[in-house]
């Protein structure tokens, strides 16, 4: 059986680590790998590859630094060529992201079987296009892998046909666990006890008031404890727009990192702030909480629990809460996200 692998984005490169390594130890299940270059600085894609094991792509779309619909179009036009050459039995993607989109349209548009690996996840904001994206793709899929129960009810509610679902758990928990040992840290001089930032997400970035605000919500926590961030591409880009002084600030700016040393920085800093999907579960998985700037989560459950907690953009908001956690003792006391083979749950389905 030949599978085609989507992948193009920081997170899928995660999460497609977990699923190639198990297509290639299971009998007669073959892989194409197909990159469409949406990420595309080393410390965004290449790094993945060599940390994680995930090996060469067999095809390189170099599609990026584009308009959402075109970059969707070019894509799409790119995946199509290759199904037609290669005649895969099925086409997986991963997330929320263009690429993800872009994949889905082309195997609807080939008549290839389509399946979603982290299908059923919700906002319910539509302004983000990630949120179009996920549910776009999840109509046209005939198999959605859910990770939690709450993805499994969200497509349930939206009338999928229940047959087509799997739960499998979450592939990010299976990188987690099995990448732990592995955990480096980074060449970067760090502060000791830091506050690990992470922050790229459009609804963030793009409004320079939005961007000042939580910048200025970040200098404010260092009055009081360290703050570490990982630099994303995009958001370097927002805030050189705004003129902001990235290298005369208290934050601590890094270069993005690999997988195995954000694994350390999520190990030995005290509290999470992000805008990212799956750092929210990392910080879980790392028993750290996570103050989400975002107004809404497709992780509730961590909410439920306590584990994360969501703030918008208010600077007030945001400095108090991260004051309280700090003090918080952490107690993570239940195993959510599946039992770290999700993947293989995933490959079984698949055959
Ligand atoms: N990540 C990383 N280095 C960084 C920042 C994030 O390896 O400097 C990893 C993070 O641990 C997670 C993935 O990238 O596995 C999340 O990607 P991102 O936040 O870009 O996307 P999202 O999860 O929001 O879709």
């Amino acid at each position: 059986m030949k599978i085609l692998n989507v992948i193009g984005a920081r997170p899928q490169f995660v999460k497609a680590a977990m699923v190639s390594a198990e297509l290639a130890r299971t009998p007669n299940m073959s892989e194409v790998l197909v990159h469409t270059g949406q990420h595309f600085d080393a410390n965004m894609s290449q790094l993945f590859f060599e940390e994680m094991g995930l090996r060469e792509p067999d095809y390189n779309l170099g599609v990026h630094s584009l308009s959402h619909r075109e970059m969707v179009l070019r894509m799409q036009e790119q995946i199509a060529a290759v199904i037609e050459k290669e005649g895969p039995d099925a086409l997986l993607v991963y997330g929320d992201t263009d690429s993800t989109l872009a994949g889905a349209q082309a195997a609807h548009q080939c008549g290839v079987r389509l399946c979603h690996v982290e299908a059923g996840l919700r906002s319910f904001n539509m302004k983000m296009q990630e949120e179009y994206n996920r549910m776009e793709t999840d109509k046209l899929s005939d198999i959605l892998f859910v990770p939690t129960d709450t993805a499994m009810r969200n497509l349930l509610n939206e009338g999928i046909d229940p047959t087509k679902i799997i739960y499998t758990g979450d592939v990010m928990k299976d990188a987690a666990l099995y990448f732990a040992p592995k955990a480096r840290k980074p060449h970067a001089e760090l502060p000791d006890r830091f506050v690990l930032t992470t922050m790229h997400r459009a609804e963030n970035t793009d409004d320079p008031e939005i961007l000042r605000e939580l910048l200025l919500s970040l200098e404010l926590i260092t009055r009081f404890v360290p703050v570490v961030m990982p630099l994303h591409p995009r958001t370097r880009l927002k805030m050189q727009e705004i003129e902001y002084p990235i290298d005369n600030s208290p934050i601590t700016f890094i270069d993005p990192v690999g997988y195995l040393e954000m694994l350390y920085l999520l190990n030995h800093c005290r509290l999470v702030l992000t805008d990212s999907g799956g750092v929210q579960k990392e910080a879980y998985f790392a028993h750290k909480y996570c103050l989400t700037l975002r107004e809404e989560t497709e992780w509730m459950e961590l909410c439920a629990r306590g584990y994360n907690h969501l703030l918008g953009h208010n600077h007030l908001d945001i400095v108090t809460t991260a004051r309280n956690f700090l003090e918080m003792p952490p107690i993570f006391i239940d195993d959510l996200y599946g039992d770290g083979h999700a993947a293989t749950s995933i490959v079984q389905a698949l055959r």
